[in-house]
């Protein structure tokens, strides 16, 4: 038997993941990509953000010198080596996932993808075009950051999210529209290489889809770092003059600054894939798809930003691998595992990190569904106080009767990391009692965990 013919569009994290786990059981695949292998994931949004962000840390962490016994050490940018670094670190990442999937002889084709026919994919390179017929299509296009109509994108006072790295120079004032996560992301980034932060937040709270606790916790600590926060405003219009720009709100706040970062969200790569042609219909630009990622054409599915599920990388490559593992009939002897995305954790790497997973406090209520919540502050952790950081909390919500664990939320260092128990808890339905039974490593974070389960 011939093998399957998989043909991936898009080789970020959603594409590379479904052709990977293809390639790996068997199947004949082509990833064509029109940029970058990796992805927006890779050359814009989750590596050179997380980059940026580790140098603002390890700048806050030593001018935190004092509290470890240290002198006094005041670190400094070096634009030029920063710069550098962000350029290491994705040539690395680049080399590693192409060379990943060369190693399962995967074909790569530097172009752009788009539907023919129901099995057949078009591939506009520089030497022409190129027709492919496919078994199985994977759409894994992602998306770009939404411009809305009141600003004009210049690429250097006024900025997507894209335009922001690597940084030719650091803004004296830069003004964030947009308090999702991405959002106060780019406003602990700016903030912590000293530069003045303006925060405009169309609601009441900063990270709007948070548990309360948390986003204030964050907004606490943007206040004392001297961050404007403008509540309540909506952003009506930004305009430049020279060097200063200046953000206009319905409320008749004005704030001017140096630089503008608008990020208020994405839309989908949906447009030009030729989704007319075999009968698939988007909703608001984006691909629907069902449990198993399967578009209205059987055997073409849809993976990542595309499919608009949850938007983040991680999703993206389960969403690839489950994609894999239906269409090759990888499920039969064994019951395939619809991907639950309410039990996707989540990560906000600010300062402190914020983690989160499965049901929140404030949605069980909204619900008024029964459960027990348990907290426990850092400030109770041997290891926060040896770390001489014991800001944040961990909390624990489980069902009161049986005490499976439903999810957590987590604020403070290394939350991003310690979140993955309590994810392995929802996911297998774990119990408050099997993690306090967990003998964890002491001194650390994680035993804080166990507390918190008690
Ligand atoms: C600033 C920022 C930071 C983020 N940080 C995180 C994070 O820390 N953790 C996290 O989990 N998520 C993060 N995300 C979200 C994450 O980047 C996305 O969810 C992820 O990139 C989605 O992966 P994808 O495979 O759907 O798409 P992408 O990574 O966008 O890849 C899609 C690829 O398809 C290619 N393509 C598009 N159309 C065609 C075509 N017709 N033919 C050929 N190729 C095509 C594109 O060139 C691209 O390479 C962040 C997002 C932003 C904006």
């Amino acid at each position: 038997m011939r093998p399957l013919r998989f043909v991936v569009i898009g080789g970020g994290p959603g594409g590379n993941s479904a052709a990977t786990y293809a390639a790996r059981h068997g199947a004949e695949v082509v990833v064509i990509e029109k940029d970058v292998i990796g992805g927006a994931a890779h050359l814009w949004d989750c590596i050179p953000s997380k980059a940026m962000i580790a140098t603002g840390g390890a700048m806050s962490f030593l001018a935190r010198a004092g509290g470890m016994g240290l002198g006094d050490v005041s670190p400094r940018i070096d634009v030029d080596n920063l710069s550098n670094r962000l350029a290491r670190i994705e040539e690395r990442i680049h080399r590693s996932t192409t060379a990943l999937l060369e190693s399962q002889n995967i074909r790569i084709i530097d172009g752009t993808g788009s539907l023919k026919g129901p099995h057949q994919v078009v591939a506009e390179t520089a030497d022409g075009l190129e027709e492919i017929e496919a078994d199985v299509v994977v759409l894994s296009t992602g998306s770009r950051p939404r411009i809305p109509a009141f600003a004009e994108v210049d690429g250097e006072r006024i900025l997507t999210t894209r335009d922001a790295y690597p940084p030719k120079e650091f803004p004296d004032h830069v003004i964030v529209i947009g308090s999702g996560v991405t959002g106060v992301e780019f406003v602990h980034m700016f903030a912590s290489y000293g530069c003045e932060v303006t925060l405009v937040v169309s609601r009441q709270q900063v990270l709007p889809q948070k548990d309360p606790e948390v986003a204030a916790a964050l907004e606490a600590d943007f206040l004392r770092r001297g961050v404007r926060l403008f509540k309540g405003a909506r952003a009506e219009s930004v305009t430049r003059d020279g060097d200063r720009v200046t953000v206009r709100c319905d409320d008749g706040r004005v704030a001017e600054g140096s630089h503008v970062i608008l990020a208020v969200g994405s839309i989908p790569n949906s447009d030009g894939l030729g989704l007319d042609t075999v009968g698939i219909e988007t909703d608001g630009g984006y691909i629907p798809i069902d449990p198993y990622c399967r578009t209205s054409v059987p055997h073409v599915y849809a993976a990542g930003d595309v499919s608009g599920k949850l938007p983040l990388s991680s999703v993206a490559q389960m969403q690839g691998r489950k994609i894999a593992e239906h269409a090759m009939g990888l499920t039969e002897d064994r019951p395939h595992r619809q991907l639950d995305y309410d039990k996707a954790a989540s990560a906000v790497f600010t300062e402190p990190e914020i983690a989160d997973v499965g049901l929140a406090e404030a949605d069980a209520f909204a619900e008024g569904r029964k459960i027990r919540v348990t907290k426990v502050p850092f400030s109770a952790s041997a290891k926060a106080v040896i770390n001489d950081d014991p800001r944040g909390f961990i909390k624990i919500v489980s069902d009161p009767a049986t005490g499976v664990v439903l999810g957590g939320s987590i604020v403070g260092r290394h939350a991003a990391e310690l979140i993955s128990i309590v994810a392995l808890a929802v996911t297998a339905g774990l119990t408050v009692h099997d993690i306090q039974e967990s003998l964890f490593v002491h001194p650390t974070l994680a035993e804080a965990l166990a507390d918190a389960a008690e």
